[in-house]
């Protein structure tokens, strides 16, 4: 068989140009004179965007396959960990009698609702006086509530008791994984911008052409654009048609402001934050030495100097004139192709779905990994592993935008506009509408997600419907879910268990700056 696919260039050097490259880089054995030969070029001119801070678990395994220590990654990029997510005022309209908000967990640890799913016996139970869903199924729930970490100082490196992922300086993390690639896994760095990606007559790239004077011209077998919005080969050089979803999301702009610790004693969330607010949400991320604070908006629904005030009253004291709030113009949609001809777009170029659930870095890893995994050394396989790529990712992008939209369109909000359209059914993706539809008379099982590879799985879904009060018809579960005593087993077990770790395990800040003393014992 021909080997004729041995070389890569990557244009853009942001998070998912060196999450790729260094993935890409590892699979591909770039080190080795057999190995396919990885180059990244990235622009001294434009900046990074600089914003991504919030992870998924599957990071731990990616740093830890590429052979980065845990403990120089979380010294460096500023990293605390990450057990979830709460989402604060999403339900319902919000008084100060009824304060509301629930946590998505990353995990279940005790179970898994794929084996047996505790819902149906959840549902059963006494509204009144049940604990909530994210508290009654899973342990994590009351330990974000402590602001506890998910692991001890003695355990070793990516190992956890608790599943988690981190939350990280976006700008340390692009320069550290750089210099992993350079340094460990034989990446070669050109810094220069590129200024024409050309063709040859079959329309595939034959290289591109940059301002640099030593290397005016780079040449690969296969690119990978990750020049974030600009697109430089999937949208400016084969315009490929965008899938807009503005009728889906309708958020458009992001203020974004680091907010430095007023003092060292400071305790650290070990989740997310997002705030719902009446055209939008606040995120709210604690890392080591800030926190990164930001409001997605509707630019449609609120202003932005409203949107600016509503940011600005929830820091609080915590706010300073001197801080800078920067306004990102937010482009919600993807290219109806990621991979086409020798090229293929990872990163904001392939497209963009706003960070509530912080899935684009997972989505970055996923695809670096589907390329390293189908990467063809013969050219001649290139349009199977091309089809196979873009079915895998259309599905991806389409389920995470139902899932997003989730969080708005099963609100009982109505006390603006914006929530008013968000829970029209006109704005509601079909497939979404048909899965809720049905889960109004029985829970959603494994069956609901016949794709092994859907971002969002049933877990997932299971925290936010009974998170946010969905309601499935209770008389038609307690018919068909009859296992009653083996779930009081398990729900007083993950009670017991959650007891035993809010007493065992450290809060965040404890074990970070131990982390920054001793170091987590290598793997
Ligand atoms: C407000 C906001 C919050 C977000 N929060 C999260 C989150 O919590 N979690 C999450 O997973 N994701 C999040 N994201 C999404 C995502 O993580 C970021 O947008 C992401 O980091 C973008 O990375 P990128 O590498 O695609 O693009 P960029 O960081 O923009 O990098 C583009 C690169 O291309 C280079 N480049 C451009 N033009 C040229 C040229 N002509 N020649 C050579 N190089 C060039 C640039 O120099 C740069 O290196 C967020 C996004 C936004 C907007």
């Amino acid at each position: 068989m021909a080997q004729d696919n041995n070389h890569i260039l990557i244009i853009g050097g942001g998070t998912a140009g060196w999450l790729s490259a260094a993935i890409l880089a590892k699979s591909l054995n770039s080190q080795s004179k057999d190995g396919v030969k990885l180059t990244l070029v990235e622009s001294p001119d434009v900046p990074i965007i600089g914003v991504g801070e919030g992870t998924w678990p599957n990071l731990r395994g990616t740093l830890q396959r590429i052979g980065v220590s845990e403990t120089d990654f979380i010294r460096e990029c500023d990293v605390t960990f990450k057990q979830g997510a709460e989402f604060v005022n999403w339900s319902h309209t919000p008084t100060p009698q009824q304060p509301h908000s629930y946590y998505h967990p990353l995990s279940t640890v005790n179970h898994s609702s794929y084996n047996f799913s505790l819902a149906p016996y959840w549902l059963q139970q006494d509204v009144a006086t049940r604990l909530p869903y994210d508290r009654a199924v899973a342990t994590q729930a009351r330990l974000c509530d402590h602001g506890l970490a998910p692991k001890q100082i003695v355990m070793p490196e990516y190992s956890a008791v608790q599943e988690y992922a981190y939350h990280l300086n976006a700008n340390k993390f692009a320069d550290f994984l750089k210099r992993h690639c350079i340094e460990k896994l034989g990446v070669n760095f050109v810094s220069a911008n590129v200024t024409e990606v050309v063709l040859d007559h079959d329309e595939f790239i034959s290289h591109v052409t940059t301002d640099s004077a030593e290397q005016p011209h780079l040449e690969a077998d296969f690119f990978i654009d990750c020049s974030g919005n600009r697109g430089l080969i999937i949208k400016q050089t084969y315009n490929i048609d965008w899938q807009d979803i503005s009728d889906v999301i309708f958020n458009d702009t992001a203020l974004a402001v680091q907010v430095p610790y007023p003092n060292d004693d400071r305790e650290i969330k070990t989740h997310t934050i997002a705030t719902a607010q009446d055209a939008g949400w606040i995120w709210d991320i604690g890392l080591r030495n800030r926190r990164g604070v930001g409001h997605v908006f509707s630019s449609k629904y609120t202003t932005e100097a409203k949107a600016k005030q509503q940011l600005i009253d929830y820091i609080g004291t915590d706010y300073s004139d001197d801080l800078m709030i920067r306004t990102i113009k937010l482009n919600h949609g993807y290219h109806k192709k990621f991979w086409h001809k020798n090229s293929v777009a990872i990163g904001m170029s392939a497209g963009f779905v706003e960070p509530l659930e912080a899935s684009a870095i997972f989505l970055f890893d996923a695809a670096a990994n589907m390329i390293a995994a189908q990467f063809p050394r013969d050219k001649a396989q290139m349009p199977y592993v091309e089809q196979k790529f873009n079915q895998h990712f259309t599905m991806r992008m389409e389920r995470t935008v139902e899932f997003i939209k989730l969080h708005y369109c099963i609100s009982q909000r109505r006390d603006s506009q914006y929530w008013i359209d968000n829970c029209d059914d006109k704005s509601i993706p079909d497939n979404l509408k048909q899965r809720l539809s049905y889960w109004k008379s029985l829970p959603p099982t494994k069956y609901d997600f016949d794709n092994a590879w859907e971002p969002f799985n049933l877990d997932s879904y299971l925290y936010v419907l009974y998170g946010m009060g969905f309601e499935t018809d209770a008389a038609n579960v307690a018919t068909k879910y009859t296992e009653k005593d083996a779930a009081q087993a398990m729900f007083n077990d993950i009670n017991k268990a959650s007891d035993l770790l809010i007493d065992k395990l450290p809060k965040q800040k404890e074990l970070v700056d131990k982390v920054l003393q001793y170091g987590f014992a290598k793997v």
